[in-house]
């Protein structure tokens, strides 16, 4: 099962694949986790990417294409994967078809602005797993301290109020087309993102099966 979560920041993706990730036991796979880990190890690509994301810009297309193919060629991903957050431009929707990957769902997340800002600007991350967690709908079992691995949660340098306005518009103006290009190609299934996690959850499954 290939799919593709679509979706504005803050909609929920990375909470919903990380579960079905492991009920439908493919590898959930989060560009954005990608360039944090490149990040936190100060390789070139974590740089280059940090000079983009800090800025609530998107990190160029050949970047993020090339690092998707590679990752996608890798033998976990035979069994099918879950794509969060990439493909972010038609650009990258583009690579995909060229590189002759096949997509069977793409599910595009609705939540509203008012939500997305609530969301985002409570999301605690975890600085060793990723995990996510948000201050009043997702709390830790100890405040700050993840439950998967007792590191410590931080907030991303992106989560600033100026730069999560730029990271909705920079959404609405160059991923929002996609949605678009997968109804015409019949893929994309409309889902409510604003109901609790594993109602959610189960619907996605649910469909899928
Ligand atoms: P995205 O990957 O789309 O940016 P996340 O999965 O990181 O979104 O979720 C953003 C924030 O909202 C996180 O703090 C997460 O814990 C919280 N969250 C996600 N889904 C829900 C939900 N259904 N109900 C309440 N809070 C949620
Ligand atoms: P969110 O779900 O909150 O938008 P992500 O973790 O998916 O956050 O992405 C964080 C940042 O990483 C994005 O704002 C962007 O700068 C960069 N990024 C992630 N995925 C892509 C992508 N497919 N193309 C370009 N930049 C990306
Ligand atoms: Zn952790």
């Amino acid at each position: 099962m290939n799919l593709i979560f679509l979706g504005p920041p803050g909609a929920g993706k990375g909470t919903y694949a990380s579960r079905l990730g492991i009920r439908l036991d493919i590898p959930h796979i989060s560009t954005g986790d990608i360039f944090r880990e490149e990040m936190k190890k100060q390789t070139e690509l974590g740089k280059l990417a940090a000079s983009y994301i800090n800025k609530g810009n998107l990190v160029p297309d050949e970047v993020t294409i090339d690092i998707v193919k590679k990752r996608l060629s890798e033998p976990d991903c035979e069994k099918g994967f879950i794509l969060d957050g990439f493909p972010r431009t038609i650009a990258q929707a583009d690579g995909l078809e060229h590189a002759e990957i096949k997509i069977d769902h793409v599910f595009n997340f609705l939540v509203g602005e008012e939500v997305l800002i609530k969301r985002m600007s409570g999301r605690r991350t975890c600085k060793r797993c990723g995990a996510i967690y948000h201050i009043e709908t997702l709390k830790p079992k100890t405040p700050g301290i993840c439950d998967k691995c007792g590191s410590e949660l931080v907030q991303r340098e992106d989560e600033k109020p100026e730069i999560i306005k730029d990271r909705l518009r920079v959404y609405e103006e160059k991923t929002a087309p996609l949605i678009d290009y997968y109804r015409k190609r019949g893929l994309l299934i409309d889902t409510d993102g604003d109901r609790p996690i594993d109602v959610v959850v189960d619907e996605l499954v649910s469909i899928i099966q």
